[in-house]
């Protein structure tokens, strides 16, 4: 049994590439603010001017907030700039409890932290926040915020057992996985140092079916609120993160071929995009390393799967392993260390096999769903040792679910040092295709445990090396020549941060979003004491913000609007 076929798996999921079009990779999609316009195919269409947004405007930037909610704020924003609240915050939550009792300890929570950074106990109470913020031109990725509460023994255990096949186990451990690719007892608990980020633990796939029951309760609420809502996924939950490991390995390993073969050809360092094979001299290459017969290495190369370039760059390369080439079961690649050919594809057990499918399955469940609402699933970017699998599949999802419109998101994270090749390459396969490419941009929560992993297990760091290769990486992208009102890509921060930056985007027309989390209070806490940390963590963002609140605060005194109701 062998991970190959994962991608025949895959086949009732996906459809049959549509044929090479210049048609344009995205279409119009419903306007969330302004008019929508033509994309990338009418490049050259008119557009009008990027909207100006004034950032400093503290009257614009509350104007959707009574003063209660801004002196709440205020308030929740100081505590989190409070150093020893914040590291006696566990204990005090405590005591508080066993003091007020549970439903004053609700009360209060609901009158501050809760109150601030979560939109309420369930799908039904969240509505009225959802059409205030959408009133604004704020729309909502909802996400469900209750969290398992692991210890972190519990949590090792269960990312060693479920990243780990049977016969890893029988036959003598994962040493033959690049080690980037392996469970690392040390690195377990995936929830140390990251801040923002809901962590998922493997149980078993009953706990799967229930996270994919969550997800669909959550795009029904998101659909009831607005026909261009977002709902946020994360893969981990669906299943075992087994094959979503082993999965990233066999694609990083293909494309690390691919460039090792560019090198040979004189093309290193080069673009994703840009790095173009010969393919006679490819050919030759390959055969020389005896990976294959010279006679099977002409059949991996027709027109059908090239064109007629007589050159292969990396998105051709990358579907012979499609499970549309049944190339994919006879690869070998040269192992960099050892000069050995290794299988590209390792083993599976029969069961294992239906986890993989199941967790395919679960996705299918929720974009059909997602589909019928009208809501739009952004699938989270997670770990760089899950990531390469978990972008291929949402990948895969697009093909067959963005036809029309973007339907699936994937989700980008510019603090990786090859994340302006993956969207490029994401954006020229959409329009070699004819889907409607959905992208999500971040920097990355993940930067302090990846430093740690790479640094300690011996790899090379994928982060980039500072904070403004990150943030030059991040404007990188505006080379893509995304235009705000082409509704391509859209801005989001969380509930309770940064509305300064949200409301004068939404109300100036730019498509923005909060990251809405909901949930009962108990079971949000672990949410909301990582919400502290961060604002903690991020005094200056937080500083700024509080300036504005103040500022609006006053000018509401001076002018005698204090009891305002926003309009
Ligand atoms: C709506 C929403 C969805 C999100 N979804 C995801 C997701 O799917 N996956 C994900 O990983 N994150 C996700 N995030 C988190 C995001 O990646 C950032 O960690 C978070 O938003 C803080 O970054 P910033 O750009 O807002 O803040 P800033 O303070 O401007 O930047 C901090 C970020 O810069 C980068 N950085 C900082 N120092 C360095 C350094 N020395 N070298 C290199 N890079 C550095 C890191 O990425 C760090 O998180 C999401 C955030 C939001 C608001």
């Amino acid at each position: 049994m062998a991970l190959r076929r994962l991608l025949p798996a895959l086949r009732p999921y996906i459809p049959r590439f549509a044929p090479l079009s210049t048609a344009p990779a995205v279409r119009e999609q419903p306007a969330a603010g302004p008019g929508a316009l033509p994309g990338r195919g009418s490049a050259k269409a008119v557009r009008p001017p990027v909207p100006a947004v004034d950032f400093g405007n503290a009257q614009e930037a509350y104007r959707s907030r009574r003063t209660w909610e801004l002196a709440r704020s205020l308030l929740v924003l100081r505590l989190c700039a409070w150093p020893a609240l914040l590291a006696r915050h566990e204990q005090l939550l405590y005591v508080s409890r066993k003091l007020l009792g549970q439903r004053l300890f609700n009360k209060l929570m609901k009158m501050t932290f809760y109150g601030h950074f979560v939109a309420g106990e369930d799908q039904e109470s969240i509505q009225p926040l959802l059409r205030h913020n959408r009133a604004f031109g704020v729309g909502a990725i909802l996400d469900y915020g209750v969290e398992e509460d692991l210890s972190p023994e519990e949590a090792e255990h269960k990312e060693m057992e479920s990243c780990t096949s049977a016969v890893e186990r029988d036959g003598g451990g994962t040493n033959k996985r690049d080690k980037q690719y392996q469970a690392h007892r040390a690195f377990g608990d995936r929830r140390n140092g990251v801040i923002s980020a809901r962590t998922y633990f493997y149980a078993n796939e009953a706990k799967c079916d229930s996270h994919m029951e969550t997800f669909l309760r959550c795009i029904e609420a998101s659909g009831r609120v607005s026909d261009d809502g977002f709902i946020a996924i994360k893969l981990t939950a669906l299943g075992r993160p087994q094959f979503l490991l082993q999965f990233s390995e066999v694609l990083t390993k293909w494309r690390r071929f691919f460039h090792q073969m560019a090198a040979e050809q004189g093309q290193a360092g080069l673009a994703a995009m840009d790095t173009k094979l010969e393919v006679a001299a490819l050919q030759e290459s390959v055969a020389k390393m005896g990976i294959a017969s010279r006679a099977e290495i002409e059949d991996w190369f027709t027109a059908e799967t090239l064109g007629v370039s007589g050159t292969v760059d990396l998105l051709d390369w990358g579907s012979l392993i499609d499970s549309r080439t049944k190339l994919s079961k006879h690869l070998v690649v040269p192992n960099a260390q050892t000069g050995q050919l290794e299988p590209l594809l390792s083993r599976f057990t029969e069961e294992e096999e239906l986890q993989m499918t199941r967790m395919l399955q679960r996705m299918d469940v929720l974009a059909k769903k997602a589909r019928e609402v009208g809501v739009r699933l952004m699938v989270d970017a997670e770990q760089t040792y899950f990531q390469p699998a978990i972008s291929r599949l949402t990948l895969e999802m697009q093909r067959k679910f963005n036809v029309e419109k973007p339907l699936i998101f994937n989700t980008y994270q510019c603090y990786l040092k090859d994340a302006y090749d993956n969207v490029t390459l994401g954006v020229e396969l959409a329009r070699r295709e004819c889907w409607c490419f959905g992208a999500k941009l971040v920097r990355g929560a993940y930067l302090a445990q990846e430093r740690a992993r790479a640094a300690e297990i011996g790899y090379e760091d994928p982060i980039n090396p500072t904070y403004e290769a990150t943030n030059a990486m991040y404007h990188r992208m505006e080379e893509l020549h995304l235009h705000p009102a082409d509704h391509q890509v859209y801005f989001g921060q969380l509930l309770g941060m940064c509305d300064q930056i949200s409301f004068p985007l939404g109300q100036a027309g730019y498509p923005v979003y909060k990251y809405v989390p909901y949930g009962p209070v108990m079971e949000v806490l672990p949410y909301l004491s990582r919400r502290a940390l961060e604002n903690s963590s991020l005094m200056k963002g937080a500083r700024r913000e509080r300036q504005l609140l103040w500022l609006e605060l006053l000018r509401r005194l001076r002018t005698g609007n204090l009891f305002r109701r926003p309009a």
